[in-house]
Protein backbone atom coordinates (compact mmCIF):
# COMPACT_ATOMS: atom_id res chain seq x y z
CA UNK A 1 0.00 0.00 0.00
CA UNK A 2 1.32 3.58 -0.42
CA UNK A 3 3.08 4.94 2.31
CA UNK A 4 1.38 8.50 1.48
CA UNK A 5 -2.31 7.11 1.72
CA UNK A 6 -1.79 5.04 5.00
CA UNK A 7 -0.36 8.23 6.42
CA UNK A 8 -3.23 10.08 5.27
CA UNK A 9 -5.61 7.55 6.31
CA UNK A 10 -4.03 6.95 10.04
CA UNK A 11 -4.32 10.72 10.53
CA UNK A 12 -7.65 11.07 9.56
CA UNK A 13 -8.86 8.15 11.54
CA UNK A 14 -6.67 9.43 14.63
CA UNK A 15 -8.29 13.02 14.47
CA UNK A 16 -11.38 11.34 14.75
CA UNK A 17 -10.97 9.03 17.62
CA UNK A 18 -9.32 12.12 18.95
CA UNK A 19 -12.86 13.38 19.53
CA UNK A 20 -15.22 12.68 22.56
CA UNK A 21 -17.46 9.70 21.33
CA UNK A 22 -16.10 10.21 17.79
CA UNK A 23 -15.38 6.55 16.97
CA UNK A 24 -19.04 5.49 18.28
CA UNK A 25 -20.18 8.85 16.07
CA UNK A 26 -18.58 7.69 13.29
CA UNK A 27 -20.04 3.90 13.13
CA UNK A 28 -23.25 5.41 13.60
CA UNK A 29 -23.26 7.61 10.87
CA UNK A 30 -21.73 4.82 9.01
CA UNK A 31 -24.60 2.22 9.19
CA UNK A 32 -27.33 4.95 9.00
CA UNK A 33 -25.82 5.59 5.35
CA UNK A 34 -25.57 1.99 4.64
CA UNK A 35 -28.79 0.93 5.85
CA UNK A 36 -30.60 4.31 3.53
CA UNK A 37 -28.27 3.57 1.14
CA UNK A 38 -28.35 -0.21 0.31
CA UNK A 39 -31.71 -1.37 2.38
CA UNK A 40 -30.35 -4.79 1.29
CA UNK A 41 -27.27 -5.32 4.09
CA UNK A 42 -29.48 -4.79 7.08
CA UNK A 43 -30.25 -8.10 6.67
CA UNK A 44 -26.46 -9.36 7.42
CA UNK A 45 -26.91 -7.43 10.63
CA UNK A 46 -28.72 -8.44 14.09
CA UNK A 47 -31.73 -6.36 15.37
CA UNK A 48 -29.23 -5.03 18.41
CA UNK A 49 -26.45 -2.79 16.66
CA UNK A 50 -24.58 -1.59 20.09
CA UNK A 51 -22.42 -4.57 19.82
CA UNK A 52 -21.80 -4.32 16.48
CA UNK A 53 -21.16 -0.91 16.30
CA UNK A 54 -17.97 -1.28 18.39
CA UNK A 55 -16.69 -4.04 16.50
CA UNK A 56 -16.11 -1.88 13.25
CA UNK A 57 -14.65 0.66 15.26
CA UNK A 58 -11.96 -1.97 16.35
CA UNK A 59 -11.70 -3.52 13.00
CA UNK A 60 -10.96 -0.08 11.34
CA UNK A 61 -8.62 0.75 14.30
CA UNK A 62 -6.52 -3.02 13.97
CA UNK A 63 -6.18 -2.47 10.41
CA UNK A 64 -5.32 0.93 10.58
CA UNK A 65 -2.86 0.05 13.17
CA UNK A 66 -0.99 -2.49 10.39
CA UNK A 67 -1.62 -1.38 7.39
CA UNK A 68 2.92 -0.92 6.78
CA UNK A 69 3.06 -5.34 8.24
CA UNK A 70 1.39 -5.94 4.38
CA UNK A 71 1.99 -9.58 5.02
CA UNK A 72 0.25 -10.13 7.89
CA UNK A 73 -2.50 -7.27 7.55
CA UNK A 74 -3.19 -9.13 4.02
CA UNK A 75 -3.01 -12.47 5.79
CA UNK A 76 -5.89 -11.02 8.45
CA UNK A 77 -8.39 -9.74 5.47
CA UNK A 78 -7.89 -12.78 3.34
CA UNK A 79 -9.36 -14.92 6.38
CA UNK A 80 -12.06 -12.23 7.09
CA UNK A 81 -12.75 -12.34 3.61
CA UNK A 82 -13.63 -16.06 3.97
CA UNK A 83 -15.33 -15.72 7.37
CA UNK A 84 -17.47 -13.03 5.54
CA UNK A 85 -18.59 -15.61 3.48
CA UNK A 86 -20.95 -16.94 6.11
CA UNK A 87 -23.43 -14.05 5.58
CA UNK A 88 -23.35 -14.42 1.72
CA UNK A 89 -21.47 -11.02 1.33
CA UNK A 90 -21.27 -10.63 -2.69
CA UNK A 91 -18.67 -8.34 -4.23
CA UNK A 92 -21.25 -5.86 -4.42
CA UNK A 93 -21.58 -5.16 -1.20
CA UNK A 94 -17.98 -4.43 -0.51
CA UNK A 95 -18.69 -1.02 -2.93
CA UNK A 96 -21.62 -0.41 -0.60
CA UNK A 97 -19.36 -0.80 2.46
CA UNK A 98 -16.68 1.05 1.22
CA UNK A 99 -18.67 4.12 -0.15
CA UNK A 100 -20.40 4.32 3.09
CA UNK A 101 -17.57 4.23 5.36
CA UNK A 102 -16.13 7.46 2.89
CA UNK A 103 -19.35 9.38 3.25
CA UNK A 104 -19.32 8.79 6.89
CA UNK A 105 -15.78 9.96 7.11
CA UNK A 106 -16.36 12.87 5.02
CA UNK A 107 -19.10 14.00 6.84
CA UNK A 108 -17.75 13.93 10.36
CA UNK A 109 -16.70 17.04 11.54
CA UNK A 110 -13.67 16.58 11.79
CA UNK A 111 -10.78 19.04 12.19
CA UNK A 112 -9.03 17.43 9.44
CA UNK A 113 -10.23 19.42 5.94
CA UNK A 114 -11.91 16.94 3.54
CA UNK A 115 -9.93 17.34 0.48
CA UNK A 116 -9.55 15.02 -3.07
CA UNK A 117 -6.51 13.89 -1.71
CA UNK A 118 -7.68 12.65 1.27
CA UNK A 119 -10.75 10.87 -0.51
CA UNK A 120 -8.91 9.49 -2.65
CA UNK A 121 -6.56 8.11 0.07
CA UNK A 122 -9.62 6.62 1.87
CA UNK A 123 -10.82 5.21 -1.32
CA UNK A 124 -6.95 3.31 -2.00
CA UNK A 125 -6.93 1.86 1.02
CA UNK A 126 -10.00 0.51 1.09
CA UNK A 127 -10.27 -0.88 -2.37
CA UNK A 128 -6.96 -2.59 -1.46
CA UNK A 129 -9.25 -4.35 2.10
CA UNK A 130 -11.93 -5.14 -0.12
CA UNK A 131 -10.23 -6.82 -3.11
CA UNK A 132 -8.15 -9.07 -0.56
CA UNK A 133 -11.12 -10.07 1.40
CA UNK A 134 -13.36 -10.30 -2.02
CA UNK A 135 -10.09 -12.58 -4.05
CA UNK A 136 -10.00 -14.76 -0.68
CA UNK A 137 -13.47 -15.27 -0.68
CA UNK A 138 -14.38 -16.00 -4.43
CA UNK A 139 -10.74 -18.69 -4.35
CA UNK A 140 -12.46 -20.29 -1.53
CA UNK A 141 -13.63 -23.84 -1.89
CA UNK A 142 -14.79 -25.22 0.98
CA UNK A 143 -17.88 -24.17 2.98
CA UNK A 144 -18.90 -20.64 3.76
CA UNK A 145 -19.65 -22.18 7.49
CA UNK A 146 -19.88 -25.33 9.69
CA UNK A 147 -22.89 -26.33 10.50
CA UNK A 148 -22.49 -28.50 13.87
CA UNK A 149 -24.56 -30.06 17.20
CA UNK A 150 -23.54 -29.77 20.22
CA UNK A 151 -22.97 -32.86 21.73
CA UNK A 152 -22.03 -32.29 25.65
CA UNK A 153 -22.39 -29.29 27.82
CA UNK A 154 -20.29 -29.25 30.82
CA UNK A 155 -20.53 -25.96 33.64
CA UNK A 156 -17.01 -26.12 35.00
CA UNK A 157 -17.99 -22.81 37.24
CA UNK A 158 -21.32 -21.24 37.65
CA UNK A 159 -20.08 -18.74 34.98
CA UNK A 160 -18.14 -20.96 32.40
CA UNK A 161 -19.03 -24.00 30.35
CA UNK A 162 -16.82 -26.00 27.77
CA UNK A 163 -19.52 -26.91 25.37
CA UNK A 164 -18.46 -29.74 22.85
CA UNK A 165 -20.14 -29.99 19.51
CA UNK A 166 -19.66 -32.45 16.40
CA UNK A 167 -19.09 -30.65 12.85
CA UNK A 168 -21.28 -31.77 10.03
CA UNK A 169 -18.18 -32.02 7.91
CA UNK A 170 -14.27 -31.29 9.53
CA UNK A 171 -12.98 -28.01 9.36
CA UNK A 172 -9.13 -27.68 8.93
CA UNK A 173 -8.03 -25.14 11.05
CA UNK A 174 -4.34 -24.48 12.73
CA UNK A 175 -4.90 -24.80 16.60
CA UNK A 176 -4.69 -21.66 18.11
CA UNK A 177 -6.65 -19.87 15.47
CA UNK A 178 -10.39 -18.71 16.45
CA UNK A 179 -13.73 -19.21 14.61
CA UNK A 180 -16.99 -16.70 14.82
CA UNK A 181 -20.22 -18.71 16.12
CA UNK A 182 -23.58 -18.32 15.77
CA UNK A 183 -25.58 -20.00 18.33
CA UNK A 184 -29.71 -20.77 18.18
CA UNK A 185 -30.76 -18.23 20.84
CA UNK A 186 -28.99 -15.29 19.12
CA UNK A 187 -29.77 -14.82 15.69
CA UNK A 188 -27.19 -12.86 13.71
CA UNK A 189 -24.89 -12.60 16.85
CA UNK A 190 -22.18 -13.60 16.30
CA UNK A 191 -19.06 -14.14 18.91
CA UNK A 192 -15.33 -15.20 18.26
CA UNK A 193 -14.81 -18.19 20.43
CA UNK A 194 -11.11 -20.24 19.96
CA UNK A 195 -11.27 -24.15 19.91
CA UNK A 196 -10.02 -25.22 22.79
CA UNK A 197 -8.67 -28.92 20.69
CA UNK A 198 -6.98 -29.87 18.01
CA UNK A 199 -8.45 -30.23 14.67
CA UNK A 200 -9.31 -34.05 14.08
CA UNK A 201 -11.64 -36.19 11.66
CA UNK A 202 -14.51 -36.78 14.10
CA UNK A 203 -15.66 -32.86 13.48
CA UNK A 204 -15.32 -32.64 17.67
CA UNK A 205 -14.44 -28.96 18.21
CA UNK A 206 -14.30 -27.91 22.01
CA UNK A 207 -14.84 -24.60 22.91
CA UNK A 208 -15.13 -22.48 26.90
CA UNK A 209 -17.08 -19.61 27.08
CA UNK A 210 -17.05 -17.24 30.31
CA UNK A 211 -20.09 -15.48 31.12
CA UNK A 212 -19.81 -11.44 30.77
CA UNK A 213 -22.25 -9.98 32.89
CA UNK A 214 -24.37 -8.15 30.55
CA UNK A 215 -23.33 -9.67 27.34
CA UNK A 216 -25.65 -10.92 24.31
CA UNK A 217 -24.86 -13.95 23.54
CA UNK A 218 -22.06 -15.45 26.69
CA UNK A 219 -24.77 -16.05 29.30
CA UNK A 220 -26.90 -17.56 26.83
CA UNK A 221 -24.35 -19.47 25.54
CA UNK A 222 -23.53 -20.54 29.59
CA UNK A 223 -27.24 -21.03 30.55
CA UNK A 224 -29.27 -22.13 27.98
CA UNK A 225 -26.92 -24.63 25.10
CA UNK A 226 -28.55 -28.19 25.08
CA UNK A 227 -27.12 -31.24 23.83
CA UNK A 228 -28.79 -31.53 20.36
CA UNK A 229 -29.09 -27.86 19.74
CA UNK A 230 -27.46 -26.55 15.85
CA UNK A 231 -25.05 -24.04 16.25
CA UNK A 232 -23.23 -22.34 13.14
CA UNK A 233 -19.54 -22.07 12.81
CA UNK A 234 -17.39 -19.51 10.60
CA UNK A 235 -14.29 -20.22 9.01
CA UNK A 236 -10.77 -20.34 11.06
CA UNK A 237 -9.28 -16.82 11.85
CA UNK A 238 -5.80 -15.35 13.51
CA UNK A 239 -2.03 -16.63 13.35
CA UNK A 240 -1.16 -17.72 16.43
CA UNK A 241 0.55 -21.14 16.78
CA UNK A 242 3.64 -22.47 17.62
CA UNK A 243 6.61 -21.23 14.89
CA UNK A 244 7.92 -24.88 14.13
CA UNK A 245 10.06 -23.79 11.28
CA UNK A 246 12.29 -21.25 13.47
CA UNK A 247 13.37 -23.67 16.12
CA UNK A 248 12.66 -21.02 18.92
CA UNK A 249 11.12 -22.51 22.27
CA UNK A 250 7.49 -20.68 23.30
CA UNK A 251 6.36 -19.11 25.91
CA UNK A 252 2.93 -19.39 26.14
CA UNK A 253 0.52 -16.52 28.31
CA UNK A 254 -3.07 -17.16 28.93
CA UNK A 255 -5.79 -15.67 31.16
CA UNK A 256 -8.96 -17.34 32.29
CA UNK A 257 -10.60 -18.90 28.69
CA UNK A 258 -7.94 -17.25 27.02
CA UNK A 259 -6.38 -20.55 27.54
CA UNK A 260 -8.08 -22.51 24.85
CA UNK A 261 -6.20 -21.90 21.77
CA UNK A 262 -3.10 -22.35 23.97
CA UNK A 263 -4.47 -25.64 25.07
CA UNK A 264 -5.30 -26.80 21.45
CA UNK A 265 -1.91 -26.26 20.50
CA UNK A 266 -0.51 -27.84 23.63
CA UNK A 267 -2.47 -30.86 22.60
CA UNK A 268 -1.57 -30.70 19.40
CA UNK A 269 1.96 -30.79 20.25
CA UNK A 270 1.69 -34.17 22.85
CA UNK A 271 1.05 -36.13 19.21
CA UNK A 272 3.88 -34.98 17.70
CA UNK A 273 7.15 -37.27 18.43
CA UNK A 274 9.45 -34.29 19.44
CA UNK A 275 8.91 -30.89 20.43
CA UNK A 276 10.16 -27.23 20.98
CA UNK A 277 10.29 -26.12 24.98
CA UNK A 278 6.53 -24.67 26.36
CA UNK A 279 6.66 -22.61 29.04
CA UNK A 280 2.77 -21.90 29.92
CA UNK A 281 1.23 -19.47 32.43
CA UNK A 282 -2.19 -19.94 33.23
CA UNK A 283 -3.37 -16.93 35.21
CA UNK A 284 -6.60 -15.77 36.38
CA UNK A 285 -7.67 -13.07 39.36
CA UNK A 286 -8.49 -15.84 41.80
CA UNK A 287 -7.33 -19.65 41.91
CA UNK A 288 -10.91 -20.60 41.19
CA UNK A 289 -10.46 -19.34 37.57
CA UNK A 290 -7.58 -21.66 36.74
CA UNK A 291 -10.81 -23.97 35.94
CA UNK A 292 -8.80 -26.32 33.27
CA UNK A 293 -5.54 -26.94 35.32
CA UNK A 294 -6.03 -30.50 36.01
CA UNK A 295 -5.66 -31.05 32.35
CA UNK A 296 -3.18 -28.90 31.79
CA UNK A 297 -0.76 -30.64 34.72
CA UNK A 298 -1.82 -34.00 33.26
CA UNK A 299 -0.38 -33.00 30.61
CA UNK A 300 3.06 -31.53 31.93
CA UNK A 301 3.43 -34.32 33.55
CA UNK A 302 3.55 -36.38 30.45
CA UNK A 303 5.48 -34.34 28.55
CA UNK A 304 9.06 -33.10 30.01
CA UNK A 305 8.90 -29.99 27.03
CA UNK A 306 5.24 -28.27 28.76
CA UNK A 307 6.39 -26.65 32.00
CA UNK A 308 2.70 -24.82 33.38
CA UNK A 309 3.09 -22.54 35.57
CA UNK A 310 -0.36 -21.26 37.66
CA UNK A 311 -0.42 -17.78 38.39
CA UNK A 312 -3.16 -15.62 39.99
CA UNK A 313 -3.72 -12.25 41.48
CA UNK A 314 -5.35 -13.20 45.02
CA UNK A 315 -4.36 -15.99 46.93
CA UNK A 316 -7.66 -17.10 48.23
CA UNK A 317 -10.87 -17.92 46.15
CA UNK A 318 -13.85 -15.05 46.59
CA UNK A 319 -16.20 -15.69 49.42
CA UNK A 320 -19.05 -16.38 46.68
CA UNK A 321 -17.34 -19.15 45.13
CA UNK A 322 -18.99 -22.96 46.44
CA UNK A 323 -16.59 -24.99 44.00
CA UNK A 324 -14.49 -27.44 45.29
CA UNK A 325 -11.55 -26.14 46.78
CA UNK A 326 -8.49 -25.02 44.11
CA UNK A 327 -5.82 -26.43 45.91
CA UNK A 328 -2.33 -27.37 44.65
CA UNK A 329 -1.82 -30.35 42.77
CA UNK A 330 0.62 -32.37 44.07
CA UNK A 331 3.92 -32.16 42.12
CA UNK A 332 2.97 -28.86 40.55
CA UNK A 333 4.85 -25.90 40.11
CA UNK A 334 4.23 -23.92 43.49
CA UNK A 335 1.16 -21.30 42.08
CA UNK A 336 2.48 -17.23 41.92
CA UNK A 337 1.01 -14.42 43.01
CA UNK A 338 0.67 -10.71 41.47
CA UNK A 339 -0.24 -9.60 37.87
CA UNK A 340 1.10 -12.18 35.45
CA UNK A 341 3.30 -9.41 33.34
CA UNK A 342 4.82 -8.28 36.07
CA UNK A 343 5.57 -11.71 36.99
CA UNK A 344 6.54 -13.09 34.00
CA UNK A 345 8.44 -10.17 33.75
CA UNK A 346 10.89 -10.92 36.70
CA UNK A 347 11.80 -14.06 35.05
CA UNK A 348 13.70 -11.98 32.93
CA UNK A 349 13.37 -11.01 29.01
CA UNK A 350 12.62 -14.09 27.25
CA UNK A 351 14.48 -13.12 24.36
CA UNK A 352 15.01 -16.26 23.15
CA UNK A 353 11.28 -17.36 23.26
CA UNK A 354 8.48 -16.96 20.58
CA UNK A 355 5.59 -14.98 22.68
CA UNK A 356 1.70 -15.34 22.99
CA UNK A 357 -0.25 -13.67 24.65
CA UNK A 358 -4.10 -14.47 24.94
CA UNK A 359 -6.66 -12.85 27.06
CA UNK A 360 -8.31 -9.31 28.11
CA UNK A 361 -7.17 -6.06 26.46
CA UNK A 362 -6.23 -5.11 29.92
CA UNK A 363 -4.38 -8.48 30.99
CA UNK A 364 -2.33 -7.89 26.83
CA UNK A 365 -1.87 -4.79 27.51
CA UNK A 366 -0.48 -4.67 30.62
CA UNK A 367 1.72 -8.02 29.80
CA UNK A 368 3.10 -6.13 27.04
CA UNK A 369 4.29 -2.83 28.56
CA UNK A 370 5.82 -5.17 31.40
CA UNK A 371 7.95 -7.68 29.22
CA UNK A 372 9.16 -4.72 26.62
CA UNK A 373 10.02 -2.81 29.93
CA UNK A 374 12.13 -5.79 30.89
CA UNK A 375 14.05 -5.54 27.64
CA UNK A 376 11.68 -8.61 25.20
CA UNK A 377 11.98 -7.44 22.21
CA UNK A 378 8.03 -6.52 20.65
CA UNK A 379 8.71 -8.37 17.42
CA UNK A 380 8.63 -11.68 19.51
CA UNK A 381 5.17 -10.89 21.20
CA UNK A 382 2.35 -12.31 18.86
CA UNK A 383 -1.34 -12.06 20.21
CA UNK A 384 -5.01 -11.34 18.07
CA UNK A 385 -7.51 -9.14 18.94
CA UNK A 386 -8.14 -9.38 22.39
CA UNK A 387 -11.57 -10.74 24.37
C1 LIG B 1 -10.14 -13.53 19.00
C2 LIG B 1 -11.17 -13.75 20.10
C3 LIG B 1 -11.34 -15.02 20.63
C4 LIG B 1 -12.26 -15.21 21.68
N1 LIG B 1 -12.39 -16.46 22.25
C5 LIG B 1 -13.20 -16.63 23.32
C6 LIG B 1 -13.31 -17.90 23.98
O1 LIG B 1 -12.68 -18.88 23.57
N2 LIG B 1 -14.11 -17.98 25.06
C7 LIG B 1 -14.84 -16.91 25.54
O2 LIG B 1 -15.55 -17.05 26.54
N3 LIG B 1 -14.77 -15.71 24.91
C8 LIG B 1 -14.00 -15.54 23.81
N4 LIG B 1 -13.94 -14.31 23.20
C9 LIG B 1 -14.86 -13.25 23.64
C10 LIG B 1 -16.24 -13.45 22.95
O3 LIG B 1 -16.07 -13.33 21.55
C11 LIG B 1 -17.29 -12.41 23.37
O4 LIG B 1 -16.77 -11.11 23.17
C12 LIG B 1 -17.69 -12.56 24.81
O5 LIG B 1 -18.20 -13.87 25.01
C13 LIG B 1 -18.79 -11.54 25.17
O6 LIG B 1 -19.89 -11.71 24.29
P1 LIG B 1 -21.35 -11.30 24.77
O7 LIG B 1 -22.22 -11.34 23.57
O8 LIG B 1 -21.76 -12.04 25.96
O9 LIG B 1 -21.15 -9.78 25.22
P2 LIG B 1 -21.48 -8.52 24.30
O10 LIG B 1 -22.96 -8.40 24.13
O11 LIG B 1 -20.62 -8.63 23.07
O12 LIG B 1 -20.93 -7.35 25.18
C14 LIG B 1 -21.72 -6.80 26.26
C15 LIG B 1 -20.89 -5.82 27.04
O13 LIG B 1 -19.84 -6.50 27.73
C16 LIG B 1 -18.57 -5.97 27.36
N5 LIG B 1 -17.65 -7.11 27.21
C17 LIG B 1 -17.52 -7.92 26.14
N6 LIG B 1 -16.59 -8.87 26.38
C18 LIG B 1 -16.14 -8.66 27.62
C19 LIG B 1 -15.18 -9.31 28.44
N7 LIG B 1 -14.49 -10.37 28.01
N8 LIG B 1 -14.97 -8.83 29.69
C20 LIG B 1 -15.67 -7.76 30.14
N9 LIG B 1 -16.60 -7.09 29.42
C21 LIG B 1 -16.83 -7.53 28.19
C22 LIG B 1 -18.80 -5.28 26.03
O14 LIG B 1 -17.88 -4.21 25.84
C23 LIG B 1 -20.21 -4.77 26.14
O15 LIG B 1 -20.24 -3.55 26.83
C24 LIG B 1 -13.04 -14.11 22.16
C25 LIG B 1 -12.88 -12.85 21.57
C26 LIG B 1 -11.96 -12.66 20.56
C27 LIG B 1 -11.78 -11.29 19.98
Amino acid sequence: MDSQAISLVRSSFKAIAAVPDGPQTLSGSFYALLFARYPETRDFFPAAMDVQRDRLISAVQYVIDRLEQSGQILTYLAQLGRDHRKYGVQDAHYVAVGNSLIAAVEQFPSTEPWTDELEQAWRDVLSVIAATMMDAANAESGPPAWGATVIEHLPVRKDISVVRLRLDEPMSYNPGQYVSVQVPSRPRMWRYLSPANPPNDEGIIEFHIRRVSGGWVSPAIVTQTQVGERWVVGSPLGDLGVRFENGRDALMIGSGTGIAPLRAQILDMARRPQNLRVHLFFAGRYPCDLYDLGTLWALAEQNPWLTVVPVTEEDEDPWWYTGPSSAALPGMHRRLTGKVGQVVADFGTWSERDIQLVGSEAMINTTKFRLQAAGTPPENIRHDPSY
